[in-house]
C-alpha cells in the first residue's frame, strides 16, 4: 500500500451541502481545503432532499457572490395552510425585500459541485473510506484515509466535520465532551416523491385523518409528506394507498395517481450537540444538529453554521485571529435552539390541530387557534414570517 502525506488548511468531512458550500465560500477566499467524501459524485448528484433556500440563505449566497451561480427556482413566499379541505393563504413579508427560493437540495448541491470543482478547480476526493482524525491538543491535526491507490494522510490547520448524523466527525470526539439534547415526536413521515409538480400553492394540511403536505421539487415533481405511524414500512404504504390517503386528507377527490419515484419514512425527532467544536474540530449542519423536516429547516440551518464558520476561519488564516472560530459554538447555538423551538411549534401545530388521537381534543383545538392566530393577529404572522424566512 502506498503512503503519501500532504498538508493543507482545513479538511472538510463530507461533500453534502453544507461541505460543499464550505469549501466553497474558503476556496473563492483563497483558502486551500480539501473535502473528503466517501460516495462518489454521481450519487450525490441525484440525492434529493430539502426544497427551499429561506430569505436567509439566499441572503447569504448574495453576499458570498454567488446566488446567481448557485441558486434557481421560483421564489418562495406563499404557503396554504389547509384545515379539512378550507384553505388559508399565508404570505411571507419581510422589510429587506428578500424572499426564499424553490430551489431543491439536489439542484443547489449540483451548482455547488460544478462551481467548486469544474469551475474553481477545488479539491474533492471523492469514495474515501477509512477516515481517522489525530485532533490533540498543541498538534495539527492529522487525517488519515484511504483510497483505490492506497493510504493518505492529510496535515491541517482545521478540521470541519459536514459528514451527518452518522458520520466519523462527532463521534472521534472523546465521551463526555458533547451534551446531546434529542427529542421524539412519537409519530413518522412518509415522503413520498412524485411525477406531479404543485399545480396551486405548496400546501401544509390538517385534517381529521392525520397531516398531509405537498411541496415542489423542481417543475415536474413534488413531495407529499404524510403522517403515519412510527413503525409504518413499505409494506403499509402501497402506492393506491398513498394517493386515497392524500385525496382523503386534502379533501380534493381531483387528484390523480401518478408515479411515485421513491417514498422515505422519516421519524421526526430533534437533536442538538453541544458544544459544536472541539479543539481544532468544528461540526456543521447534521452533524451537530437535526430538526424535523416540517420546519423547512435542516439544509438552512447548515447553511447558517457555514456562513458564520467561512468568516471566523477566514479571520484566523488570513489576520491571525482565532477569537471567532473560539466563539463559533456560542455564537450558532442561539440561532439553532430558535430555529428548534420554531420546529417544534410547526409539528405540533401541523399534527395536534389534525387527528384528535394525537394528543387528545383540547390540544387540537389549541393548535387550531395557533393557526387561527396567524391570519388574525399582525403580530403573529409578522413573527412567522421572520421564522419562515429564517431572518430572526
Ligand atoms: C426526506 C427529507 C426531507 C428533507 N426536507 C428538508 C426541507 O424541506 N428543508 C430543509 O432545510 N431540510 C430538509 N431536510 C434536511 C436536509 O436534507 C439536511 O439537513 C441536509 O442534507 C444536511 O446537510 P449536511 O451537509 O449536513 O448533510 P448531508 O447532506 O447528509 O451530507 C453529508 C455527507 O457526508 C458524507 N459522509 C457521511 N459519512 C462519511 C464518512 N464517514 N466519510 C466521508 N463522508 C461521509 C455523506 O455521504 C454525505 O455526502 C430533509 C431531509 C430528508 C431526509
Amino acid at each position: 500500500m502506498s503512503s503519501n502525506h500532504e498538508q493543507t488548511t482545513v479538511v472538510i468531512i463530507g461533500a453534502g451541502v453544507t461541505g460543499l458550500t464550505l469549501a466553497t465560500f474558503l476556496k473563492r477566499s483563497g483558502v486551500h481545503c480539501v473535502i473528503l467524501e466517501r460516495k462518489n459524485r454521481a450519487y450525490i448528484e441525484l440525492r434529493q432532499r430539502a426544497g427551499v433556500v429561506d430569505a436567509r440563505g439566499v441572503r447569504m449566497f448574495e453576499q458570498w457572490g454567488l446566488a446567481d451561480k448557485l441558486l434557481a427556482g421560483p421564489v418562495a413566499d406563499i404557503i396554504e395552510y389547509r384545515i379539512n379541505g378550507s384553505a388559508r393563504v399565508f404570505q411571507t413579508t419581510g422589510d429587506d425585500g428578500i424572499q426564499g427560493r424553490f430551489c431543491t437540495q439536489q439542484m443547489l448541491v449540483c451548482n455547488l459541485l460544478r462551481e467548486l470543482i469544474d469551475v474553481m478547480d477545488g479539491d474533492v476526493r471523492f469514495e474515501v473510506s477509512d477516515i481517522t482524525i489525530r485532533n490533540e491538543e498543541d498538534e495539527l491535526p492529522q487525517i488519515s484515509y484511504t483510497d483505490n491507490t492506497g493510504l493518505h494522510t492529510l496535515t491541517c490547520n482545521y478540521i470541519v466535520g459536514c459528514d451527518a448524523d452518522r458520520g466519523i466527525s462527532r463521534s472521534s470526539i472523546p465521551e463526555g465532551v458533547l451534551t446531546k439534547y434529542s427529542y421524539e415526536f412519537g409519530y413518522a413521515w412518509l415522503a413520498a416523491l412524485v411525477e406531479a409538480p404543485v399545480k396551486g400553492n405548496p400546501i401544509m394540511a390538517v385534517s381529521d385523518h392525520g397531516f398531509v403536505g405537498q411541496l415542489p421539487r423542481g417543475p415536474h415533481r413534488s413531495r407529499y409528506y404524510l403522517q403515519v405511524k412510527l413503525n409504518d414500512g413499505p409494506e403499509q404504504w402501497p402506492d393506491a394507498r398513498i394517493w386515497d390517503e392524500i385525496r382523503l386528507r386534502l379533501a380534493d377527490r381531483s387528484i390523480e395517481n401518478a408515479h411515485v419515484h421513491n417514498i422515505d419514512f422519516v421519524p421526526l425527532r430533534s437533536v442538538v450537540y453541544a458544544p459544536m467544536q472541539y479543539r481544532n474540530l468544528f461540526l456543521a449542519g447534521d452533524a451537530a444538529h437535526m430538526v424535523p423536516p416540517v420546519s423547512a429547516k435542516g439544509m438552512n440551518l447548515g447553511l447558517y453554521d457555514v456562513d458564520i464558520l467561512a468568516k471566523a476561519i477566514l479571520l484566523a488564516v488570513h489576520d491571525n485571529d482565532t477569537s471567532a472560530l473560539d466563539n463559533y459554538s456560542n455564537t450558532v447555538l442561539p440561532h439553532i435552539w430558535n430555529y428548534q423551538d420554531f420546529a417544534v411549534w410547526m409539528a405540533d401545530t401541523m399534527h395536534d390541530a389534525g387527528e384528535a388521537t394525537q394528543h387528545g381534543s383540547f390540544r387540537q383545538m389549541i393548535a387550531r387557534a395557533r393557526l387561527d392566530n396567524l391570519f388574525n393577529s399582525p403580530t403573529a404572522a409578522h413573527l412567522h414570517s421572520e421564522y419562515q424566512r429564517g431572518v430572526n
